[in-house]
């Protein structure tokens, strides 16, 4: 079981609504040049299929993080099924992936639940999921510069966690960045890595969506080449979360798994690495993918509870889950295909629900992020439905790392979010510096 891959292994892209024509994956093209639609990678599957499960599961335990760069990443471990042909030399990798999966069990028994599983995407180099999906687009972008490509710099529109992985991963292998971001609409924390990075960092005065439409407009005219989810790299590298947590389990499949959802590359990604083990045999059957929306956000919601096959966007309102404050989510067919064929949910929750579930999560060890909250609000919702049950095995996705968004934590404990009540605040005791008052203290609080 050597580490360098048969060449056999293809990938292409190809039209995600089916036209006819396939293009290498180092071509900059984003869209399909028949229907205008989203574009896809897809796999060799029959010679994948020349090895079966047991051989595909057993690479991939031998080389979880290990010391063979770069098989040692949770992503590029799994590098056949998700960039074959990519020479080790253009991989960009900062070791990304190989993330806990944090046993919730004191917060899941506050909820009657003993199985419930929270993966720490966040634990991550830039602090976010997207460092997944990154490493994958940047080393692909490396290669295609090998190969003679001018490319004079990548670019995307982003709610922060996407600007702020490029700007590692473009810095780390040396290749200009440019981010378009929401002014006024991005924690500190995320604002200040492209800073720290070298980007070239514009804030518009517009939503992400504003940011998007123009960062298009780029790539369309090949100014920039383009980072966002709509260009499929990205989803190669973003699934093997699934593949990870199924791995974690030990090749066991989790009942549920929760997402919080925006611009919807991640459910789509979700599909896509749960759709790889069933046509190699790994897994039989999919969990259920739960994808939850911000209330105020919430194009996907609406959308699908009315039976509705198409998404027609919303102006999104504000939200504390700001990297979720999207209302013309780009992935959106590509998300309809993963609930469709993940027997599908899409739950929301109003800000006090997000607030709250945050707080009480933090309360037993977690430290969530805004939108990590919107998830778990969407799985007490679904407990209290009877949907999730105690025996269930729910895995929810954590997108972001806690620390990016200390204003969130702040405000909440001050009490200071706009139309929510902060009932589990624990603001700090304030006290002179001398024995007795802080005696008193700890004896007033624990008596
Ligand atoms: C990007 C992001 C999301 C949303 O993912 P999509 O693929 O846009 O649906 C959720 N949470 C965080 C923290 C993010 O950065
Ligand atoms: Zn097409």
């Amino acid at each position: 079981m050597g580490y360098s891959p048969p060449v056999t292994y293809r990938a292409e892209f190809r039209c995600f609504a089916g036209c006819p024509g396939s293009w290498p994956v180092t071509t900059a093209i984003y869209r399909c040049p028949t229907c205008g639609g989203l574009l896809q990678v897809m796999h060799d599957v029959s010679a994948l299929r020349a090895h079966n499960a047991d051989y595909w599961l057993r690479l991939f335990d031998e080389r979880y993080h290990g010391h063979t760069w770069p098989y040692g990443s949770g992503v590029w471990g799994k590098k056949e099924w998700v960039m074959p042909e990519m020479p080790d030399d253009c991989v960009v990798s900062m070791y990304e992936g190989g993330t806990n999966l944090f046993w919730a069990e004191r917060y899941g028994k506050q909820l009657g639940l003993d199985d419930v599983w929270v993966k720490l995407c966040g634990n991550s180099h830039s602090g976010s999921f997207k460092d997944l999906g990154m490493t994958v687009l940047v080393s692909v972008v490396r290669w295609a510069l090998q190969q003679g490509a001018k490319i004079r710099a990548i670019a995307c529109a982003s709610t922060g966690d996407t600007s702020a992985a490029l700007a590692a991963y473009g810095a780390a292998a040396g290749l200009p960045v440019v981010v378009l971001l929401p002014r006024g609409k991005i924690s500190t924390g995320q604002l200040v890595q492209p800073i720290a990075h070298g980007a070239l960092v514009l804030g518009l005065d517009t939503d992400f969506d504003g940011c998007m439409a123009i960062v298009k407009d780029l790539a369309e005219e090949g100014l920039i080449y383009l980072a966002n989810s709509m260009n499929p790299l990205r989803i190669e590298g973003q699934k093997t979360v699934g593949i990870e947590i199924v791995q974690q389990f030990g090749w066991q499949l989790p009942d549920f798994v929760i997402l919080p959802s925006g611009n919807l590359g991640n459910a789509a990604a979700l599909y896509a690495g749960f759709k790889m083990m069933k046509d190699l045999g790994l897994i039989d059957r999919y969990p259920r993918l739960v994808a939850a929306q911000a209330q105020n956000a919430n194009p996907l919601y609406l959308a699908w509870n009315s039976g509705k096959k198409e998404v027609a966007p919303v102006t999104a309102k504000r939200t504390e889950a700001s990297a979720i404050q999207i209302g013309n989510p780009v992935s959106a067919p590509r998300a309809i295909r993963a609930l469709e064929e993940m027997d599908g949910i899409v739950e929301q929750a109003s800000e006090q629900e997000l607030c709250d579930a945050a707080a009480r999560a933090d309360k037993t060890g977690l430290y969530c992020c805004p939108h990590t909250a919107v998830a778990l609000a969407a799985l007490e919702k679904l407990v209290a439905r009877g949907v999730i049950q105690k025996h269930h095995k729910t895995v929810v996705i954590s997108t972001a790392a806690g620390l990016k968004f200390t204003e969130f934590k702040v405000k909440y404990h001050e009490g200071t979010i706009d139309g929510v009540q902060s009932r589990l605040a624990n603001p700090p005791v304030m006290l002179p510096a001398n024995y007795g008052d802080v005696a008193d203290a700890i004896k007033k609080h624990f008596d």
